[in-house]
């Protein structure tokens, strides 16, 4: 008997969450073979099975992140941990950074770099557009920088970012560039070597389908020489990359313990990846995006981002005047058991963020939504001007008879 315990032990039920169809911003849906393989048994994170699996999930990143880069590891923690490891490994204090701001995790990145106690060059662009390459070239210029960011999709906007531009402007200078790829991984093409990215980052729960928990992210030589030389240790402790890679390379050094369950998970939902092929998936993803604009278009509604500049993982929707924006989102939830997500920052009330994400990315998500989406606006008293449905599924048929799946 413990005499301090007055109350008896809580006791609840376990939980049972619905399926639900999430077409948000993220987590996106993940297939049950992810979900299986989560539920295997443990081995220790210093089992030769598990570092086995361990270098398999390596080299599917490798080919999802299109690089031959050694330092290529999840980190622990989800895609603002990869975020923070890119700044806290490569910027020393004082240093001077460019950060690309065109909507809420430019914005994130700035904060982060403050509070590393590095120098945040803030390149302020619009919300909802692409960069402006001629303020970002002056500011760099002007600037001591070394290092360029920038996030190729913005998941709080919806917009693609090009980034061979923002190499050759950081090739002016020797600089190294910085990538947020959370939202492209596993849908839009990164090309780390390509485009000649330094470094880049990813989070598991956006077009990779897995579940959030770990963060992908990849380091070219050029950054690891910058690492090596740091006149001042990484600020943190956890997301040392010269102590994680003491762990992650050959020595297999214990750090911290690897969320086994997890990378588990990783493994096979990039499985599923490389087994559909990185191109078959971009077309799938740029499909059903297209298929959802057309959609969209067709019931009089309009998209926020200009056509050549939107994601086809995110897509932002203008809420129209004298509709409730959060009423709709929820008859979604309620009556369709479908999450999307409501606006950010400058966005906030005005537009909907409709994630077509790795699993998500199919053809009866978007019909399913646009059926959702006319009802809801029309129990709004909104009359929609055509059918989303039949817009939609034109760009299938259309698709079918062109691949002669009809
Ligand atoms: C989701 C997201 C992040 C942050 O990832 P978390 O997993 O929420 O920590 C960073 N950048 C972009 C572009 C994102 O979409």
């Amino acid at each position: 008997m413990i005499e301090s315990l007055s109350s008896d032990a809580p006791v609840f039920e376990a939980v049972q969450p619905p399926r639900r169809i999430l077409l948000g911003p993220g987590p996106s849906p993940v297939d049950d073979r992810v979900l299986r393989a989560m539920s295997a048994p443990l081995v220790g994170h210093l089992d030769p099975i598990f570092l086995e699996t361990m270098d398999e999930v390596q080299s599917m990143l490798r080919y999802v992140f299109e690089t031959n880069n050694r330092v290529t590891i999840p980190i622990s923690g989800t895609g603002s941990a990869g975020m923070e490891s890119t700044v806290a490994n490569l910027l020393e204090p004082e240093e001077e950074a460019l950060i690309c701001i065109n909507g809420y995790f430019g914005e994130r990145m700035s904060d982060m770099v403050s509070r590393l106690g590095a120098r945040p060059v803030r390149v302020e662009c619009e919300w909802g557009s692409t960069l402006d390459l001629d303020k970002v070239r002056t500011a760099f210029k002007k600037s001591s920088a070394r290092v360029i960011f920038a996030v190729q999709a913005e998941t709080s906007t919806g917009v693609l970012q090009q980034l061979a531009p923002l190499r050759e402007i950081a090739d002016e200078r020797d600089g190294l560039l910085l990538v947020d790829a959370v939202t492209s991984l596993g849908a839009h093409s990164v090309g780390a070597d390509r485009v000649g990215i330094d470094a880049c980052y990813s989070g598991t729960q956006k077009a990779i389908s897995c579940p959030p928990g770990l963060a992908p992210v990849t380091f070219s030589e050029r950054s690891v020489e910058k690492i090596r030389s740091r006149k001042v240790p990484c600020s943190s402790w956890y997301l040392d990359l010269s102590l994680l890679l003491n762990y992650w390379g050959k020595e297999r050094v214990y750090h911290h313990t690897a969320p086994i369950s997890m990378v588990y998970a990783l493994h096979e939902a990039l499985r599923i990846i490389t087994e559909e092929g990185l191109e078959a998936r971009a077309r799938r993803h740029e499909l059903n995006h297209r298929a959802f604009v057309a959609g969209i278009e067709a019931m009089g509604l309009s998209m926020q981002v200009a056509k050549g500049e939107r994601l086809w993982t995110l897509n932002t929707v203008r809420v129209p005047d004298g509709v409730d924006e959060l009423r709709i989102r929820k008859q979604l939830l309620e009556e369709f058991n479908i999450e999307i997500g409501g606006g950010l920052g400058v966005f906030k009330g005005r537009v909907w963020r409709v994630g077509l994400m790795g699993a998500g990315s199919i053809e009866n998500n978007v019909l399913l939504l646009l059926a959702g989406l006319e009802k809801a606006l029309a129990d709004a008293s909104f009359k929609v001007s055509g059918s989303g449905v039949s817009a939609a599924a034109a760009v299938y048929s259309q698709q079918k008879s062109k691949d002669g799946t009809a």
